[in-house]
């Protein structure tokens, strides 16, 4: 497999075109941001643990019956991956209320869902990611009915895995983002990252925050919440 031209450069990730048409390489940094962009700033250790945790993440889902764009890790930064076109849509599940939930709802952080809620943003930075309902997303071609059906059952059988995942390593899920693609086939696959940058993971026991709100919020220890839940996940695993 041979890497070729830089094709994107993103805020957490470069992706590079293969000499096979459908695969791509990304490449995690330890760059991070925050507030779209205004907040800017580096977590050293970062790229590595969002690529192995990532990776770990999905094929997990992959066995669990959830098709995902992962194909084979090739070093600490960089793995293959399937190429998508990119559904814009960001896909957010939340199981308790954080963040801008509780912020536009006036929710304390912490009140537990009786069921996970899932909402959308149009995937568009010069808009800031809007949020949007389904009805939006079709009228705007977003992506097809059936496309929402199926990323939505997805989304929700992500969620119920990655709970109990979680919760065997002592942590509590609050919620995440995920992003979905179609292959050159139409087929719909998990696509891009889970990680700490992209879900809110909180230690049961403490509610200790071990992800990317110590950054977006200066709570110090950011280096430090990232090693302690790649080592929940590795002792897990162990
Ligand atoms: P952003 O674009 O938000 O700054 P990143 O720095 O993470 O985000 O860049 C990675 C980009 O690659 C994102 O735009 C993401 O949607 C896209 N992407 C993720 N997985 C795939 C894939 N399998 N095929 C094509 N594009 C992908
Ligand atoms: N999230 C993300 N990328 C985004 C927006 C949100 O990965 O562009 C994740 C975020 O890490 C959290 C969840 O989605 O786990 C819900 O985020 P929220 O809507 O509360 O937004 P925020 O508080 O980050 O503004």
């Amino acid at each position: 497999m041979e890497k070729l031209e830089q094709l994107y450069e993103g805020k957490a990730k470069k992706v590079y075109a293969t000499d096979d048409p459908e695969l791509l390489i990304v490449d995690y940094k330890d760059d991070a941001t925050a507030f779209n962009g205004l907040k800017k700033g580096t977590i050293r250790g970062k790229g590595v643990i969002n690529n192995q945790m990532s990776n770990r993440l999905m094929q997990k889902l992959e066995k669990a019956g959830i098709p995902t764009h992962f194909v084979k890790e090739l070093s600490e930064r960089e793995t293959l991956v399937k190429k998508v076109s990119i559904v814009p849509l960001e896909v957010i599940i939340r199981n308790i209320a954080a963040g801008s939930f509780s912020k536009r709802y006036g929710v304390v952080e912490g009140v537990v869902f009786d069921r996970p809620t899932i909402e959308f943003s149009y995937k568009n930075d010069e808009l800031g990611d809007p949020l949007l309902n389904t009805y939006h997303a079709l009228a705007l071609k977003l992506a097809t009915q059936a496309e929402i059906d199926t990323i939505t059952d997805y989304a929700f059988r992500v969620d119920e895995f990655l709970k109990a995942f979680w919760a065997e390593c002592g942590v509590t899920l609050v919620d995440f983002k995920l992003e979905f693609g179609r292959l050159s086939d139409g087929t719909i696959v998990l696509a891009d990252e889970i990680s700490p940058d992209t879900c809110r993971l909180w230690d049961t026991k403490t509610g200790e925050k071990l992800d990317k709100d110590r950054f977006r919020r200066d709570l110090g220890g950011v280096e430090d919440a990232y090693t302690e839940i790649m080592k929940r996940l590795t002792e897990h695993d162990a």
